[in-house]
């Protein structure tokens, strides 16, 4: 069965059309982080290979399960999170990456009927193996199937996306995530209502958050240090800025994820100023942010807002980390809220 969530609008026509043998041989999944990408890339690695036969993937034939164990010949996945123990966290998607896979789309499949190569964080190949890659988006060989992952497809050539079938993944409602986090999670309604919420719709980040205390945690503790930062000095904040820019070349996620953080908590002080305070992320704030609000203007939020975007797209086009990171701190307007 599919494993992915919330996804039917995705679901239905992917049905139809392995039904009618009438796949594309490139998918460009878009979708923010934990929303379901990965799971559904490999449903889709089974769905073409499962020996029950094409349509929904059975998840217990011998193909189904060395897919999902990632022990399968033909299935593989290029990103810049898989690397070698120990080494350093990768930044781009290189050429060698996409010939060396390309080299192996070329050849018959191995163990099962088609060849899958899924490219999770395909905004951030480089711009010579994003050509490589165009090259066989152009002339697909046959038996293979090119899925290419992405929360930012505007990091993507104009040319791939246009080779490739878009199929978009929704953040899911809020009451379907607390109906599932209950049935299938054991959570308690408290706990399901308030992942529900931090998780803005990405099943995937409930769930972590859910089975590991610490991401809770991490997430209190990250938000602390937002509040503590929008209060500091200049000092404080380039080393901030500095702090950051060493997480990301050990752990770009998770700082992206951070990021995502500020914004969130930047657009709360919008709301705010605009009268909407029943929609914040951060209900529990409410207090400190209602504050925060009082000193800041309009534009003086949606000017840092803007900032924290242009901070994403310069690290995701591999703009100097530090650089970028410390810009932003300079953008980033004072406020006094603990006296
Ligand atoms: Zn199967």
């Amino acid at each position: 069965m599919w494993q992915v969530y919330g996804q039917e609008h995705i679901l239905k026509q992917l049905e139809s059309s392995l039904k009618q043998e009438r796949l594309a041989h490139a998918y460009l999944l878009v979708g923010p982080p934990h929303v379901g990408k990965m799971t559904l890339a490999l449903n889709l690695a089974q769905a073409v290979n499962c020996v029950q036969g094409v349509g929904v993937p059975c998840g217990e034939c011998s193909q189904c399960v060395r897919i999902v164990q990632g022990r399968h010949a033909d299935v593989r996945v290029v990103g810049v999170t898989q690397r070698e123990e120990g080494g350093p966290t990768r930044t781009v998607i290189g050429i060698s990456d996409v010939k060396e896979s390309l080299h192996q789309a070329n050849l018959k499949p191995f163990e099962g009927s088609c060849t899958v190569i899924i490219f999770d964080g395909a905004e951030v190949m480089s711009i010579e193996a994003a050509n490589a890659l165009l090259k066989t988006l152009e002339e697909p060989p046959p038996q293979v199937l090119i899925l290419l992952l992405t929360a930012n497809e505007e990091g993507l050539l104009s040319t791939t996306l246009s080779r490739c079938r878009r199929l978009e993944l929704l953040p899911l409602a809020k009451e379907q995530m607390v109906k599932k986090l209950m049935a299938e999670h054991a959570a308690s309604a408290e706990i399901a209502e308030r992942l529900a919420l931090l998780s803005r719709g990405c099943v995937g980040w409930a769930i972590n958050a859910l089975n590991d205390p610490q991401v809770l945690e991490q997430r209190v503790a990250d938000l602390e240090q937002i509040k503590e930062i929008c209060e500091s000095g200049l000092h404080e904040r380039f080393n901030y800025a500095n702090e950051l820019a060493a997480r990301f070349f050990r752990d770009r996620e998770s700082t992206k994820e951070l990021l995502y953080l500020w914004l969130r908590w930047w657009r709360d002080l919008i709301l705010i100023k605009e009268g909407a305070e029943e929609y914040v992320q951060h209900p529990d704030e409410i207090t400190h942010l209602r504050l925060q609000a009082t000193q800041l203007t309009t534009p003086q939020i949606v000017g840092f807002v803007k900032a924290l975007n242009q901070t994403l797209e310069a690290l995701d086009s591999n703009a100097n980390a530090r650089l970028a990171l410390e810009v932003l701190m300079l953008n980033l307007p004072g406020v006094k809220i603990r006296v």
